[in-house]
């Protein structure tokens, strides 16, 4: 019992536990915004279009069962305009999180590089050092003065 405690303080510390209470209120005050769209505008646009139906009112009586469907298709466009508006909002914010990541590599190109003689830091085209004019390894290639053969 006393581990279980431990495990229960250590998720609950974690400090995601606040995150997720938030989500959860949020979420349900959003949840009754799209029950209220759905109720009051979508669901009659969709009766009207059906030619006047009242669509949660929709059933078929089998021997005495009866099977309501409009209240069950009610729910699944509801769950699907919550599906749709919570993948929008999970797009926008993967977004606006590579943005930021971005903008965090950006300045990471380096401008300076390390003479390898004297060890003073020099700018990056430099093909000679100002400090100690010792001629760069880039330039190694290049011949500045050939050698007679
Ligand atoms: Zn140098």
């Amino acid at each position: 019992m006393k581990a279980f405690i431990k495990e229960f303080k250590e998720f609950a510390m974690r400090g995601n536990v606040m995150d997720m209470a938030v989500g959860v209120v949020i979420g349900g005050a959003f949840g009754a915004i799209i029950t209220a769209l759905v109720d009051n505008i979508i669901t009659p646009i969709i009766g009207a279009a059906m030619g006047g139906v009242n669509f949660s009112k929709l059933a078929i009586t089998v021997g005495k069962a009866q099977i309501g469907y409009g209240a069950f298709i009610q729910a699944v466009i509801d769950f699907l305009i919550v599906a749709f508006c919570i993948f929008c909002l999970l797009k926008a914010m993967n977004k606006a999180a590579n943005l930021k990541k971005k903008e965090e590599e950006a300045p990471e190109e380096p401008t300076t590089k390390e003479c390898p003689f004297c060890k003073t830091e020099i700018a990056i085209g430099a093909t000679r050092c100002p400090n100690c004019t010792s001629v760069l390894e880039l330039n190694a290639d290049i011949d500045l003065e050939p050698e007679s053969k």
